[in-house]
């Protein structure tokens, strides 16, 4: 089960026993389990949401948290899991993020016992699938423009507004939907998706993440009951916590993606013969993929030293926006070279080349854009907000 990547540069040699376990174990579940459907879930649009149970009994949707029958493990054994998923597909690790960093995440971090007690166990097993409402159509780099309200009526809170790219919402069962209260404070509420004036759409359209599932959120006088708010969230750093767990996640995944495309280069470019020789004979080539290797490997060490900070409790967010933005953008570059490297036939489904590629791109947008990381980094390099 190693690969050519692998070989070069062994994460192995740098994770504990039970964190490499974990990763073979994903690896594993993505190639036998992801991959055989994968390029006709794209090709169809579909979340392959068949598979959802078996990556909780598998037990990777909020794995490292603790207890409600959570394994506990660490953050650098999710790191390695959601890049063995992000390997198959970007959309099908973002079903991950999703449901374990953003919706558990924010249950986890914020609710009540009970809510906890209600919701964990079966998220984590997969048998309740859960959303994460943040952005709105306005924009969602500034969520402080946020128009959903909450106004509390007797012993009810009663939602109103609009939801846009809200991953899994039309399946899930539960949610948890971002909205300001009278006082303008950002609260965070647990939503059972069968509550009257709730109303998810799928947005069809995608170019990109076709294997995923994105939603349209339509809230029109949702009651719930007093106990639904998440007592522990005030403000908009409660869900930016939950997107930092996401985007540390993605750090590591992109990494997936991009050895996927790089182990296809490497293996064309000793197979394919063009002017009499195969074109990894030609130093062009060679020039390009020790280039793309490197970048890999820089983005795999950064990704394993935020890990290893994380776990340490010392991640910082500036850091967490150095990792998501750098691997990324590596990631992508690595998915246009190698999909060059492929020929005419890197733009079909034969490689999974142009599939990643083009996942790559709502990566780039999701969980703060290139241009918010860079505001972000500028921001602890000057002190100044230039948002
Ligand atoms: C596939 C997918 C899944 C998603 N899943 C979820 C989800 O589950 N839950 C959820 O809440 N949201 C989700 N999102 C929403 C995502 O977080 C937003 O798309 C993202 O925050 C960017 O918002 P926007 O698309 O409105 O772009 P905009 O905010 O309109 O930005 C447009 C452009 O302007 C740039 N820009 C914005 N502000 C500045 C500035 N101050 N200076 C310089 N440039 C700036 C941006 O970088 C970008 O290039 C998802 C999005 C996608 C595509």
């Amino acid at each position: 089960m190693t690969t050519t990547i692998d070989q070069l540069f062994n994460v192995a040699d740098f994770v504990t026993e039970e964190e490499r376990e974990w990763q073979l174990r994903a690896r594993e579940f993505a190639q036998t389990k992801i991959n055989p459907i994968i390029d006709e879930a794209f090709e169809d649009r579909r979340l392959p949401v068949e598979l959802l149970p078996a990556v909780g009994e598998f037990g990777a949707f909020g794995m490292y948290m603790e207890g409600y029958g959570l394994r506990g493990a660490s953050s650098v054994a999710y790191g390695l899991v959601a890049m063995e998923f992000e390997a198959a597909d970007s959309g099908f690790r973002t079903a991950l993020s999703v449901q374990g960093s953003l919706a558990m995440g924010a249950i986890y971090k914020f609710g009540s016992e009970e809510q906890k007690q209600q919701w964990l166990p079966a998220m984590g097993r997969g048998e309740a699938i859960g959303f994460f409402g943040l952005t709105e159509p306005q924009g969602g780099s500034d969520p402080n423009t946020m128009l959903t309200s909450a106004r509390r009526d007797g012993d009810q809170w009663v939602l109103n507004g609009k939801k846009r790219w809200i991953g899994l919402a039309t399946i899930a069962q539960v949610g948890v939907i971002w909205a300001k209260d009278e006082e303008g404070v950002v609260r965070g509420f647990v939503v059972p998706t069968e509550t009257e004036g709730f109303k998810a759409t799928a947005i069809e359209n995608k170019l990109s993440m076709r294997a995923s599932l994105q939603t349209e959120i339509e809230l029109t006088d949702v009651r719930l009951p007093a106990d639904a708010i998440l007592p522990g969230a005030k403000g908009l750093s409660a869900p930016f916590k939950c997107l930092n767990e996401a985007r540390y996640g993605i750090a590591w995944g992109v990494m997936g993606a991009a050895r996927s495309c790089l182990e296809a280069a490497v293996e064309r470019s000793q197979t394919r013969e063009v002017f009499g020789a195969p074109i990894g004979s030609k130093q062009i080539i060679q020039a390009q993929l020790a280039d793309m290797f490197v970048e890999y490997e820089k983005g795999m060490l950064l990704a394993l030293h935020l890990g290893r900070l994380k776990d340490a409790g010392q991640l910082t967010y500036g850091q967490i926006s150095v990792g998501k933005l750098n691997n990324v953008r590596e990631a992508i570059k690595i998915a246009g070279n190698c999909r060059s490297i492929l020929g005419g036939d890197g733009i079909t489904s034969d490689f999974p080349v142009m599939r990643h590629m083009a996942n790559l791109e709502s990566v780039r947008t999701y969980e703060g854009t290139d241009e918010v990381h860079q505001l972000v980094i500028g921001r602890e390099l000057t002190g100044i907000a230039a948002f």
